[in-house]
């Protein structure tokens, strides 16, 4: 055979090797594993409305209508009314003059980036991005610049050093809030940047949307410049509790993306039940509900950051849900991972690749459906776990 089995033994040897776990139950706050009740800290259903009633029942509604499957790319056997009318839906909630579905976070990503980019133009590219936008960089071909995380004092040293030789497009992409570390990009300042230097501004906000912002447009809504972002991405899986991805933007690019991107191009669209289901959790966000949904989020988050904080772990700068606790070395951490849900607590180590070297952490997500005494819990148990490992 091809070594891939001495490849695996190798990365098991270095405390590296991926399972995957069977978890039965909704994404509430309490799953089983093996037979045992958790509480989950590790799902991105942020408002805790991917069981909700009001997006089952839509989805259910549409699946009877339209069938389980979408039958083919939407460009082959055309458009179902569900994916439109959410098209439609997310460019009001963004304010954008189109939007566009994409099967996934990773596919949208993926796709706009190949399909509006090329190789005569610059990527600058925050150095914490998404694997996703990683890759889509490297799908357009285009020269990428990675600039240090969230410093867009040395961004802009790097704009000023490629002016001379200057082709093509340029465009800034960052996260909106960062997927490992929970902090948020400088969007104002990154929207001064891309207006003095004549580039384009793509933020992905898989974390943000339906969560950050009095009406939860998002992180830019939160800083105040969701009008001067170009490209805005986003996830329907998490906060929004359903699956897929958007982008809203100007018309024009929605329809070079149509005409250019290969992930949309050459992809069965989303089963219409799904985008029925995301046109009802945009109502829930827009509604009072969600704005009590909201509230609860952000009164979790502070109150599971201050009893982490007060208990002396080092949360990275996490601002948001998004909670990590830096363990350091991968060993240790995969240990208090697997001691962690042995207490009933259910959260993710993360090692290298998707972290650098010496920068492991427990990486805790917190919903809106987990309760004070939950939460209380869990940090309990990570305290004693951190102590008993921690090198
Ligand atoms: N962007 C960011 C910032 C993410 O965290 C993720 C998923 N974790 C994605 C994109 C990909 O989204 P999806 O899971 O829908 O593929």
């Amino acid at each position: 055979m091809d070594n891939w089995q001495r490849d695996l033994d190798q990365l098991k040897g270095q405390g590296m090797l991926r399972l995957l776990r069977v978890v039965d139950g909704g994404q509430g706050s309490k799953v089983q594993v093996n037979g045992h009740d958790v509480l989950l800290l590790c799902s991105n259903n942020y408002l805790g409305i991917a069981d909700h009633p009001a997006l089952v029942e839509k989805m259910i509604a549409a699946t009877k209508r339209y069938g389980a499957g979408s039958g083919a790319s939407r460009l082959i056997s055309g458009t179902m009314p569900p994916h439109a009318e959410l098209e439609e839906r997310i460019a009001l909630f963004k304010g954008t003059g189109a939007a566009l579905l994409f099967n996934s976070g990773y596919a949208a990503n993926t796709g706009i980036l190949q399909g509006l980019y090329g190789p005569d133009d610059v990527i600058f590219s925050d150095e914490l991005n998404h694997a996703s936008i990683i890759d889509g960089c490297k799908l357009a071909r285009a020269r990428t610049v990675v600039y240090p995380h969230c410093d867009y004092v040395a961004l802009a040293g790097l704009m000023e050093r490629e002016k001379p030789r200057r082709k093509g497009r340029w465009l800034i992409v960052t996260d909106g809030v960062f997927s490992m570390d929970g902090d948020v990009g400088p969007l104002p300042e990154l929207c001064d940047l891309k207006d003095q230097f004549d580039a384009l501004l793509m933020v992905d906000d898989a974390h943000g949307t339906g969560v950050s912002g009095e009406n939860g447009r998002g992180t830019g809504e939160s800083l105040g410049c969701l009008d001067r972002i170009d490209l805005h991405m986003g996830t329907l899986g998490k906060a929004l509790g359903c699956a897929g991805a958007y982008l809203a933007a100007d018309q024009v690019i929605i329809d070079t993306l149509i005409n250019r991107s290969r992930s949309f191009i050459f992809s069965t669209s989303l089963p219409p039940g799904v985008p029925a289901a995301a046109s009802a959790a945009l109502d829930l966000v827009d509604s009072e509900e969600g704005r009590v949904l909201r509230r609860k989020l952000e009164e979790n988050r502070a109150f599971f950051a201050g009893l982490l904080k007060d208990g002396g772990m080092d949360l990275l700068g996490s601002t948001t849900q998004i909670v990590p606790v830096l363990t350091r070395d991968p060993g240790p951490t995969m240990k208090m991972t697997e001691r962690l849900l042995e207490k009933g607590i259910f959260l993710q180590g993360v090692r290298p690749p998707t972290v650098g070297t010496g920068l492991c952490r427990l990486r805790a997500t917190v919903m809106a459906s987990h309760s004070e005494a939950e939460l209380t819990d869990a940090v309990g148990k990570i305290l004693d776990v951190y102590g008993e490992y921690a090198e």
